[in-house]
């Protein structure tokens, strides 16, 4: 009987479409991942507009596997998003950047939240205790959700995110303009920043459309006192339609790639000259 079951098994699995085995592999390296040391946090800078000076960092997840090489975290952050490997993986990142901030000498670290960590039980005393333990003050955490963690279920969403800012973390709306919110409803909830998607950003030299998108999202940020950060600035020409926009905060490859621990500490007071 155990013969034929690994006999159906290999059947199984030879039939299986090709996206369906590589689905497989990467749940199972990432349930591995942590206990093998293939994780590994990278920072990248981001810089407030007009002195240019590096204000905080986003912690961004690499994971750099022993037998396929480095997978892109767009790759698999969905895969553990469908699976509870997600939280595993989220306390890590979270416990990492906490540890990391005991000692940064920047103002603050912004940390990707999934919506499903976003929705766990008790989202905010986890987040508090998590803190606490490490001995962070949440000034120096900005929480990044997108817009599908807090529209299922606007209600909760918008009392979780209350809370979180009473007790002073920053948070911050990711891909902002890629989802269904209106620039209306975002209003109920409790922000610091929009970070605008960089698909405007880069659409901006090159179409009226993205360029009047950006102005009216900065527009709408400013009315409700929000920061705005720009997403994967890469040009200097970009740099500037940004000003004339009105973005107080940009990000991306023109100042800096996501950097390894010690190199992005030396750029904690770094000022870029345009
Ligand atoms: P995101 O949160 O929108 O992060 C920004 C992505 O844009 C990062 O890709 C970053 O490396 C990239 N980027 C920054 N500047 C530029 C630029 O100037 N040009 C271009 N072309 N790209 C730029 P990355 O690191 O590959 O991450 C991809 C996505 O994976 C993130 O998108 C985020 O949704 C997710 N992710 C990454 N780390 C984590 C994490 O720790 N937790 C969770 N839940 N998600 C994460
Ligand atoms: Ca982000
Ligand atoms: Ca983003
Ligand atoms: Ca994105």
């Amino acid at each position: 009987a155990k013969r034929s079951g690994r006999g159906v098994a290999r059947l199984f699995d030879e039939s299986m479409d090709e996206g369906v085995r590589v689905r497989r592999r990467i749940e199972t390296g990432l349930s591995q991942a942590i206990a093998r040391d293939e994780l590994a946090l990278v920072y990248q800078p981001i810089v407030a507009h007009g002195a240019f000076e590096v204000v905080g960092f986003e912690a961004l997840l690499r994971w750099n596997t022993r037998e396929y090489g480095p997978i892109s975290p767009a790759t698999f952050i969905p895969i553990a998003e469908e699976s509870n490997l997600i939280h595993e993986l989220g306390d890590w990142v979270l416990a990492q950047s906490l540890d990391v901030l005991k000692s940064w000498p920047g103002q603050y670290v912004s940390v990707n939240f999934s919506p499903r960590q976003f929705r766990r039980h008790n989202f905010v005393g986890y987040i508090m205790e998590r803190c606490q333990r490490a001995e962070v003050e949440p000034q120096r955490l900005q929480i990044e959700i997108t817009e599908t963690a807090i529209f299922d279920d606007a209600d909760r969403a918008a009392e979780t995110l209350y809370r979180l800012r009473q007790m002073g973390f920053r948070i911050a709306l990711d891909d902002f303009g890629t989802g269904y919110s209106s620039l209306y409803n975002i209003r109920k909830f409790a922000l610091d920043a929009l970070k605008i998607d960089r698909s405007f950003i880069d659409g901006m030299s090159r179409e009226k459309e993205s360029a009047a998108i950006v102005r009216s999202i900065v527009h709408l940020a400013q009315s409700l006192n929000l920061t705005v950060i720009a997403e994967g600035v890469e040009t200097a020409a970009q740099v500037d339609l940004l000003r004339v926009a009105g973005a107080s905060h940009l990000q991306g490859y023109h100042f800096a790639k996501p950097l390894a621990e010690p190199l992005a500490r030396d750029m904690a007071h770094a000022r870029f000259l345009e």
